[in-house]
């Protein structure tokens, strides 16, 4: 099934055997990771959960991954073009902060975000700060191939050229007449030989405080290289997967083969794999709109398009209800739906303890686990494990209330098939309810405390208990005293 050395698909079919034969049990996997414009938002969920779940089963077949997720951190004019001057560089100059200070602070969010979400950390995590001098030799090389000219201290990649001798567009689909008419007016244009043309590097303006010497200016280079040179740089000059939501399709990922066939002479990917977009209520996710929802909006239940908070597992469970290449579309329904199935799957997985062993059996979970096999194999059909894994709580429930029977062997392999297909595959965890354990004995030293305040202020001894309230504040624990001589405290 391979397309003569250009292997462009759109969709993993039969993960298992287009792998086998391939590999020595290694893959290479580069999923484009988050702008950090965003501080973990909706968007950002999707991507890094169906990944994680590609990552996750593939490691459980066997495989050895080395999973790449970079971060966009140099600041690219283009990639905001709408609001005409980079975020990280707004945020920073708006509040007297360094550049890289701003990329952390997002970046800090979005790992604790994701930590929640249980989306495993990749192996490697590469900043496109860390890889300047990486970047620069690419463009030397491309520079040297022909495909590229400098202009005005701009370094650009001759799409006409490209496309003439190899094809531009494959992944997409899309036609280069169509790119030159739909191309809108971007910054520097007229630099441009030809409005297709992408910045491989780009001179940076007086007041861009993001910039690094080259050979051609003091500037920065263009977004789509990062992901080629750090690609190669960890993955080889050819890996297997490439990852990333839809959006990235075009111009990113089409980009990026042009790239690397640029440089190296052939494509650097094998599967390009492509997860479809997030709507809310129907419309499309955008600031402008009103319903731009940050992950911590949706636990916390803070926004006002949210009726009540929703856990991180509902959001991962919710995203996986639906098969990575069709569209999600997030509703206080849907998401309370997803809510009380979520909790049915953990009671039904909980309620294996509870079986009592028969000498006979009466249940099949070897074709259980063979169909949850066949769905992830099949595209990463996450839906199709879902319901099984509703079938396989039936069959529980079905021998808990004596209408079927299990041996001790199979009361076994039904908790393997949980904890294998919804924990180590799916990544569900019962992570609520281990939360508020662990947050109970800090609970408790907190009305202890306040305990002791309130028989200090019995005992009129008004240092103590101002000074328990006055430390708590300072911590960001706020204390209402009652009526009737208890007290409530929240943390701020
Ligand atoms: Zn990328």
């Amino acid at each position: 099934m391979l397309d003569n050395n250009l292997c462009i698909y759109n969709s993993m079919s039969r993960v298992k055997e287009f792998f086998r034969p391939l590999h020595d049990g290694k893959v290479g996997m580069y999923v484009c990771g988050p702008t950090v414009y965003g501080d973990g938002h909706l968007g950002h969920a999707r991507p890094a959960i169906t990944f994680d779940v590609l990552f996750r089963y593939l490691t459980h077949l066997g495989y050895k991954v080395r999973y790449v997720r970079n971060v966009t951190d140099v600041g690219h004019l283009e990639h905001d073009a709408d609001e005409g001057e980079d975020k990280i560089a707004k945020k920073a100059r708006l509040e007297q902060l360094e550049p890289m200070e701003v990329v952390q602070y997002y970046l800090t969010r979005y790992h604790h975000a994701m930590e929640r979400l249980n989306v495993l950390p990749p192996s490697i995590e590469p900043h496109a700060s860390g890889h300047i001098i990486e970047q620069i030799e690419y463009i030397k090389k491309i520079l040297d191939s022909g495909y590229a000219y400098v202009s005005e201290g701009s370094v650009y990649f001759d799409v006409p050229k490209f496309n003439k001798e190899h094809g531009y567009g494959k992944l997409s689909g899309r036609n280069i007449d169509e790119l030159l008419s739909a191309t809108r007016e971007l910054d520097g244009q007229s630099e441009k030989r030809n409005p297709a043309d992408f910045a491989l590097w780009k001179k940076a303006a007086p007041e861009h405080i993001m910039h690094w010497p080259s050979p051609w200016s003091e500037g920065f280079p263009g977004w789509h290289l990062e992901c080629s040179t750090m690609g190669e740089k960890y993955l080889g000059t050819q890996f297997d997967i490439h990852g990333g939501g839809m959006d990235l399709k075009f111009p990113h990922h089409e980009c990026e083969i042009a790239q690397s066939v640029a440089h190296n002479g052939c494509p650097s990917v094998r599967y390009w794999m492509h997860n479809n977009m997030i709507t809310i209520n129907g419309k499309k996710m955008g600031k402008s709109l009103g319903n731009f929802i940050t992950l911590d909006e949706f636990f916390t239940g803070s926004h006002p398009l949210l009726e009540q908070a929703y856990s991180p597992m509902t959001i991962r469970f919710f995203i996986l209800q639906a098969h990575y290449r069709g569209t999600v579309d997030f509703s206080n329904e849907a998401l309370k739906g997803a809510e009380t199935a979520l909790a049915r799957l953990l009671e039904g997985w909980n309620r294996i303890k509870e079986l009592k062993a028969s000498d006979s059996s009466s249940i099949d979970v070897a074709d259980l686990r063979r169909r949850c096999y066949e769905a992830m194999d099949d595209d990463l059909n996450t839906p199709i494990v879902i319901a099984t894994l509703f079938d396989a709580c039936r069959v529980i429930n079905r021998v808990n209330d004596g209408a079927a029977t299990a041996t001790a062997a199979d009361i076994e392999a039904l908790n393997d098939l949980m904890k294998t297909f919804a924990g180590d595959i799916l990544g569900i965890r019962a992570e609520d309810a281990e939360g508020a354990d662990a947050l109970k004995p800090y609970q408790e030293a907190v009305d202890l405390l306040l305990e002791i305040r309130r028989q200090a202020k019995q005992n009129k001894d008004w240092t103590t208990s101002d000074r328990i309230r006055d430390r708590l504040a300072a911590i960001g624990f706020s204390v209402k005293d009652t009526k009737d001589g208890g007290w409530e405290w929240s943390l701020k």
